[in-house]
């Protein structure tokens, strides 16, 4: 990772905080922190990637402003956050897509909608997009089978293809190795980690998001989110399975295992979305980094679309809207897969790396003679 104003900052910050020390128990930044004496632009970004943007730091700091040293650890690691995701983006000319992010998703999403429904109006009858379809196979008289197939495939591979190998970049940037991924100890430390959110623990009950008081709210409304979106995916998963393995084409029954999925799955990413946006809202601005809320807003939205056009294409699947709204959400759903890579969404993949990171050097390889089977090797000579 290259030098930058943001990282040159981000070093004095954790150098002050490595003399001070009174915030380590607080999440795993601290201790990361404490196991360095100086500062590489690769640990920077590892230790960015690996604050989950409490505030709780903020407000227990004795230095933060208007102290002189000016240390505001949440907002500076943002900013290195938001670097980092520029730097390892793939293919490398599609980074410029992180500056004036918010902007970038929201005309995307608006022309990815836009296109869809011409695309839905050029290659059926367009009398399909205002008259009921119902039965098997309802939603492929709006939208051809291939069609679906086609974007839904194209854009979710790309999507995969593009998160591999940011993941694979970050890896190497931070000093990781192939044959660290294999261990499973740290490995399940780690998956514990991002399950439960543990590290918007702060210095106590949640987050500080409006003032010094602690909130578990935001990490609520993002299991809400999270567990939402698992739930979406599932769903999809399981449709794919009824439509393309046993022959069955949506829509399903109300009661059906996909649509219940997705419903809870819909409503869960709805409520998570909103909450978060409210969040935000209310927030204090005093440890944000400013100019990335228009790229948190703008995934936020995109998330919450979504879910919210999903659910209304199950209320209106059997009514005239049904072509409009199937158009409209698989839009926003391709524009989703397509954005993921070039959007805040990225955050996913780098925070799990900085706690897989973490989870290896909490749990390092055993020198070679203090592994059990080596033991036991010596024993018997
Ligand atoms: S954030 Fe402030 S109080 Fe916390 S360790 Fe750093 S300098 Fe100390
Ligand atoms: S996770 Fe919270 S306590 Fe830890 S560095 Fe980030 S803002 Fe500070």
């Amino acid at each position: 990772m290259r030098e930058t104003e943001a990282t040159t900052d981000a070093r004095r910050a954790m150098e002050v905080c490595n003399a001070c020390r009174y915030c380590e128990g607080f999440c795993a930044v601290f201790p990361a922190m404490t196991m360095r004496r100086e500062f590489s632009t690769g640990d920077l970004s590892y230790i960015a990637n690996l604050c989950h943007n409490c505030k709780g730091c903020y407000y227990a700091c004795q230095y933060a402003p208007p102290h002189p040293f000016n240390i505001n650890v949440p907002q500076v690691l943002a900013q290195v956050r938001a670097e980092t995701y520029e730097e390892y983006a793939w293919p490398g000319p599609l980074a410029g897509l992180f500056k004036r992010n918010g902007t970038v998703v929201s005309l995307a999403t608006a022309g990815v909608i836009a296109l869809t429904l011409l695309m839905t109006m050029a290659l059926v009858d367009p009398s399909v997009l205002y008259q009921p379809q119902i039965g098997p196979g309802a939603f492929y008289r709006v939208i051809p089978w291939w069609l679906m197939v086609t974007l839904a495939g194209g854009t979710s591979l790309f999507a995969l293809v593009a998160l591999a190998m940011g993941f694979r970049n970050f890896w190497r940037d931070t000093g990781g190795r192939a044959d660290e991924l294999q261990r499973a100890k740290p490995l399940a430390v780690a998956l514990h980690d991002i399950l439960t959110l543990k590290n918007l623990g702060g210095g106590g009950g949640g987050c500080n998001d409006k003032d010094e008081a602690f909130s578990q709210l935001r990490r609520r409304f993002h299991h809400f989110m999270f567990y939402g979106f698992m739930l979406c995916f599932a769903s999809t998963t399981t449709a794919t399975f009824y439509d393309h393995i046993m022959g069955h084409p949506a829509p399903y029954p109300f009661w059906s295992l996909p649509v219940q999925l997705g419903t809870w799955g819909g409503v869960g990413m709805v409520i998570g979305t909103a909450g978060l946006i409210w969040v935000k809202i209310v927030s204090d601005p005093a440890p944000a980094a400013r100019n990335l809320l228009g790229a948190d807003y703008a995934l936020l939205v995109l998330l919450f679309l979504s879910a919210f056009t999903g659910l209304l294409l199950l209320a209106f699947r059997s009514t005239g809207a049904m072509g409009v709204m199937l158009a409209v959400h698989l839009g926003v759903i391709f524009a989703l897969f397509l954005l993921v890579p070039y959007s805040k969404m990225v955050h996913a993949v780098y925070r799990s790396a900085a706690l897989l990171r973490h989870a290896l050097e909490r749990h390092p390889t055993p020198p070679p003679g203090n592994k059990p089977s080596d033991r036991a090797l010596g024993s018997a000579a």
